[in-house]
């Protein structure tokens, strides 16, 4: 029952940010509803979610026609260019800032700031997008006259078949990387948010000061079932 895994879920939470110094006093839950039809993603927001996450505009859209704004939308995916101007305006927050072509295209295509996060590839694992920590700062520097993108923090994704002491160190490094860039007076107002741990990881993140986390199998995947 997703009331059921909601519950032990926030307790989780709960635990984590008091069993850590390190940790934000409020971290906002993301239910990722990718795996889910749009009648699946209405018992969500009956169980009282209010931050979705989905990866694809194609998952995104019938949702947000269905469901509207009672809710506030997060797109967690890897957004290709051309699909910038279906979902842009729309959309709450975006995780997946990882290139100069993608902040042009925001620029561009955006009526209002979009909250961003941008996606570093801590691990330096290929398969994964996102800068890497070396591209970072420049990166940021690039991007401070575009005043269509509000960098707001930092995303990544631990790779799954990590040690839970390498996730841990990837945690970390996306906080401390957060820190030195509000440090290099690129930043128009520092970056406050970390966008980091899923199923598998949140409580690691938690403890490791992320303040959104995106959690899909083990808060909604009772409903597929
Ligand atoms: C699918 C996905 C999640 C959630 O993954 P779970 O392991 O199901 O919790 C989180 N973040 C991103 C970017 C995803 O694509």
């Amino acid at each position: 029952m997703i009331q059921n895994d909601l519950q032990q879920i926030e307790y989780k939470i709960e635990q984590a940010i008091q069993g850590s110094k390190l940790s934000a006093d409020h971290v906002t839950l993301i239910a990722v509803t990718k795996q889910l039809s749009v009648d699946q993603t209405k018992v969500v927001v009956e169980a009282g979610l209010k931050h979705l996450g989905e990866n694809r505009p194609e998952g995104l859209l019938p949702k947000q026609a269905e469901i509207g704004s009672s809710v506030t939308w997060h797109f967690i995916g890897s957004l290709q260019t051309r699909k910038v101007k279906d979902l842009i305006n729309t959309i709450d927050y975006l995780h997946s800032l990882d290139r100069m072509s993608l902040a042009d295209e925001i620029q561009k295509r955006a009526q209002q700031p979009v909250r961003c996060f941008i996606q570093v590839n801590v691990s330096g694992e290929s398969s994964k997008h996102g800068l890497a920590d070396t591209e970072l700062s420049n990166f940021i520097q690039q991007i401070a006259s575009y005043d269509k993108i509000l960098p707001i923090g930092l995303m990544t994704m631990a790779p799954a078949d990590a040690s839970e002491e390498d996730i841990r160190k990837q945690f970390k490094r996306l906080r401390e990387l957060r820190d030195e860039m509000n440090q290099t007076g690129h930043l128009k107002q520092p970056m406050t948010e970390l966008s980091m741990g899923m199923s598998g990881d949140y409580e690691i993140a938690i403890e490791e000061g992320a303040t959104f986390v995106r959690i899909g199998t083990a808060l909604v995947g009772s409903i597929k079932e």
